[in-house]
């Protein structure tokens, strides 16, 4: 039996003992994303799987992380092995991207674009940005209400799978989508630019609670956004 059948295995022999609730269990994330170790690690993320509740429920968060995060992560350090790519980090290789097979554009936007998603909210997030990261929003939108309209009707009308995203390109704020994994930094991205915000809009993010209401998992994320992790972002892309 090789590794990966024996994993396999390993696995349905757990599932028959473990219930459903047990997946949020630590030990099994980490089982799930040790069988490929490579040089990019699954983040933990920085607050309970139940922390987000009621906006991003449990049961969406727990899976979104511990597998379709952990799957990304697992594929693309496959991907980068694969391509030969050695001592360059997940940004260096996305600014390049368009250089290497489709897998690593996949794995690694899926890989950095949770990264991002999860910091970017917080169980104390929501209201509003104060400050320098505020007046920016006014000067390139008129207004934060402007704002908050523009980026949610990039994230309602994102046709398919895909990303909504704030940017920091030539000096001001834009509104972006993108489709599949891709980023923003990516040199095949439409729209270039510096991510500090972001939405998952691919059904994974919120088709346990919120079926086919996109819309309002979009209004529900206006109650996590982490402003000072935004702030945070956007001084980095501006100083
Ligand atoms: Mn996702």
């Amino acid at each position: 039996m090789d590794k990966r059948s024996f994993i396999k295995t390993g696995i349905v022999g757990i599932g028959g003992l473990i219930a459903a609730p047990l997946i949020a269990n630590a030990r099994i994330t980490r089982y799930l994303s040790s069988d490929k170790p490579g040089k990019f690690k699954l983040p933990d993320l920085p607050y309970s799987y139940d922390a987000l509740e009621p906006h991003i429920d449990t049961q969406t968060l727990t899976i979104h992380h511990s597998m379709h995060h952990a799957g990304y992560t697992k594929r693309f350090n496959a991907a980068v092995k694969e391509a030969g790519i050695t001592g360059k980090n997940v940004s260096e290789i996305l600014k390049e991207v368009s250089k290497y097979p489709v897998a690593v554009r996949n794995n690694g936007g899926g890989y950095l674009n949770h990264k991002m998603y999860w910091k970017v909210m917080s169980p104390k997030g929501g209201g509003k940005p104060t400050g320098e990261l505020l007046e920016a929003i006014n000067n390139s939108f008129d207004s934060f209400e402007n704002f908050k309209n523009e980026f949610t009707a990039a994230a309602k009308s994102k046709f398919g799978s895909g990303w909504a995203w704030l940017i920091v390109a030539d000096g001001v704020l834009k509104v972006t989508s993108t489709a599949n994994q891709d980023n923003p930094i990516m040199d095949v991205a439409e729209v270039k630019g510096f991510p500090i915000l972001c939405i998952d809009v691919w059904e994974h993010a919120y088709y346990l609670k919120y079926k086919n209401r996109r819309a309002d998992y979009i209004e529900a994320f206006w109650n996590v956004i982490n402003w000072e992790t935004v702030a945070f972002k956007f001084n980095k892309a501006t100083s």
